[in-house]
């Protein structure tokens, strides 16, 4: 396949990864029990104990766009992800791109950058290589005078209500006029010039949202992350094209809701209201429908008008842990992802 052939007519792309075991897993003896067979099957191996105790397996076999294994790099994610959707935003359209998966399973690695121990390398990841690519279009004959303007802004969702991850977490509000347009008042926009500022920009931001956090990955596995290019003629406030890039908090957090803390209750309640309305709204791409679910959630009501355009394209990455222990969020995370596909 060449670049971007296989989405040109689509406006949904579901694709899977598996993320490589990891030398934890190793050790603790955990069996890998996924197998990706073709570059769009995906198959988990689901060990069963009958009544009279002889095990057998069961074998839950998906299709998807694509299937990436354990052997793909970031690049190669990319490439067939939101690479060919660079192109959209120029055509005057939004571009969404969605990192779906349980805590642990590869998200932040995919879209921020590969980790190096606790150091985060922005350079390999989504967010980097698509800006990268949107300097690259912007600078061909074709685009190139048009005069359009590039800035970037990075959020995070965490309990329904939006941090400015470029300003010192600063809580911001989210107000929707009389025509629906939705607005995160106050958000940091900032132009960017070259690919080298808007590395900046992602690092900081990488960086604001783990600072401050007890233990590892405690609180980002609870919140989604939003990065998002926007391209405007110049001298106008008009938006011409947006990508958007969401880190989606851990869909785990969203079936614990049996969790004795109050706070992590409502925390696990928020996300799983947030995930189903997501399905909904991407489901229903590109159609004008009264009854879509916007408002239910922070997560949707800000990305709406990246659903409703009629040039709107997304693409959804489901990350899995091969692990046995995973098993069950990782069938919960593929039948999500089977449900969000193009009928
Ligand atoms: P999530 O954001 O989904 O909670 P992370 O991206 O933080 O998960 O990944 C969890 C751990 O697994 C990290 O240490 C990360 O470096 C590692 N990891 C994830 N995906 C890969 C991969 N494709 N190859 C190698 N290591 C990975
Ligand atoms: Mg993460």
């Amino acid at each position: 396949l060449l670049d971007g052939q296989s989405v040109d007519d689509h406006q949904i792309t579901v694709c899977v990864r598996k993320r490589p075991i990891s030398r934890k897993e190793i050790n603790r003896k955990e069996i890998d029990v996924i197998s990706v067979p073709r570059k769009d099957v995906l198959i988990l191996h689901e060990p069963r104990s009958k009544v009279d105790l002889t095990k057998f397996l069961e074998n839950h076999k998906f299709r998807f766009d694509y299937a990436f294994n354990d052997t793909c790099d970031n690049a190669m994610v990319y490439k067939f992800t939101a690479k060919p959707l660079v192109k959209t935003i120029f055509e005057g359209g939004m571009a969404t791109c969605f990192a779906y998966g349980q805590t642990g399973s590869g998200k932040t690695h995919t879209m921020g950058g590969e980790f190096n121990g606790k150091i985060q390398n922005c350079k390999n990841g989504i967010y980097a290589m698509a800006a990268k690519d949107v300097f690259v279009t912007l600078n061909t004959p074709r685009y190139r005078s048009m005069n359009l303007v590039v800035s970037a802004s990075f959020f995070e969702i965490y309990s329904g209500k939006v941090f400015d991850l470029l300003a010192e977490k600063q809580k911001l509000r989210v107000l929707e006029d009389g025509k629906q347009q939705v607005q995160v008042v106050g958000l940091t926009e900032k132009v960017v010039d070259s690919v080298e500022e808007v590395l900046k920009l992602i690092q900081h931001g990488n960086t604001a949202r783990t600072s401050g956090q007890t233990s590892a990955n405690a609180n980002s596995s609870r919140s989604h992350a939003v990065f998002q290019i926007v391209l405007r003629p110049m001298g106008s406030t008009k938006i011409h094209g947006k990508f958007s890039f969401i880190d989606l908090a851990g869909n785990e957090r969203g079936v614990d809701t049996s969790s004795a803390d109050r706070q992590t209750r409502l925390e696990g309640a928020e996300i799983n209201k947030s995930l189903l309305a997501l399905k909904e709204c991407i489901r229903a791409l590109g159609k004008q429908s009264a009854h879509l679910p916007f408002r239910v959630s922070k997560l949707t009501q800000v990305l709406r008008d990246s659903f409703i355009g009629e040039n709107s394209k997304t693409c959804m990455i489901a990350m899995i842990s091969p692990g046995l222990s995973s098993c069950e969020h990782t069938l919960n995370t593929l039948r999500y992802a089977d449900r969000v596909k193009e009928l």
